[in-house]
């Protein structure tokens, strides 16, 4: 079965959401109440229509439970998104996932039940400064305060070794994951394959060893 996607708010956030989503195949169904942002929305949502997120009539008419996944994106408005997502959770709602503006709305989502919260600002502002820290990181996705994925270019010092003889995972507990050729990603490693200059490496692991790998490693 197709999973089933809504974004209520057609801001510039849910608006790259509904539209990354519909260009990826999905089904998407995309509220706002403001007029003109649904119309803008209908080129790129399956369905799009006006309506209050807060309102409990509305949303069992438009059988929100039966959604997989619904992205609460109503911005700056915090009173609403807050009671939209508790709404969504009371209705069935599997999954409720919402934009918060700061601390605080994150503090109240996490409690009123919002299955994944999401500070757009704040996360690509850490992945920007992992990113200007090292020139060697190209990619950066943080997984927990301790984990991440990262995508680091290989160098001179590692190129034309096998990825049995590098033994990142013994001398450094990351995980190489894949890497990157010609744009060209490849997950299926095995240990005879050679690595070369610039491929994309990409590893996994906890914060102090990938930087102890890109320090050191490299
Ligand atoms: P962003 O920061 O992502 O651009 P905005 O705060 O600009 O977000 O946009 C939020 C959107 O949510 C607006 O289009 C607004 O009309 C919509 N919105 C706000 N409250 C509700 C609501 N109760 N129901 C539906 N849409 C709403």
């Amino acid at each position: 079965m197709e999973k089933q996607f809504a974004v209520i708010g057609l801001g510039r956030f849910g608006t790259s959401v509904c539209q990354e989503l519909y260009a990826m195949g999905h089904d998407v169904l995309a509220i706002d109440r403001s007029e003109e942002k649904v119309e803008f929305a209908s080129d790129y949502a399956t369905k799009a229509i006006v309506a209050n997120g807060v309102d409990e009539r509305t949303l069992k008419a438009l059988g929100i439970r039966n959604f997989d996944y619904v992205v609460v994106a109503i911005g700056e408005h915090i009173q609403e998104s807050v009671l939209a997502t508790l709404l969504l959770k009371e209705l069935g709602v599997a999954n409720v996932w919402v934009k918060a503006s700061n601390a605080k709305h994150y503090r109240i989502l996490e409690k009123v039940g919002a299955d994944r919260i999401i500070r757009p600002e704040h996360e690509m502002g850490i992945r920007i400064a992992h990113l200007l820290d090292s020139t060697k990181v190209i990619d950066y996705i943080e997984l927990s305060d301790e984990h991440s994925i990262v995508e680091l270019a290989a160098t001179e010092k590692i190129a034309n070794k096998t990825i049995a003889q590098l033994n990142i995972r013994k001398k450094y507990h990351c995980t190489l994951i894949g890497y990157k050729r010609n744009g060209q990603l490849n997950i299926h490693l095995s240990p005879e394959e050679v690595i070369y200059e610039n491929d994309l490496l990409i590893l996994a692991g906890e914060n102090s060893d990938l930087k102890r790998f890109e320090k050191k490693g490299l």
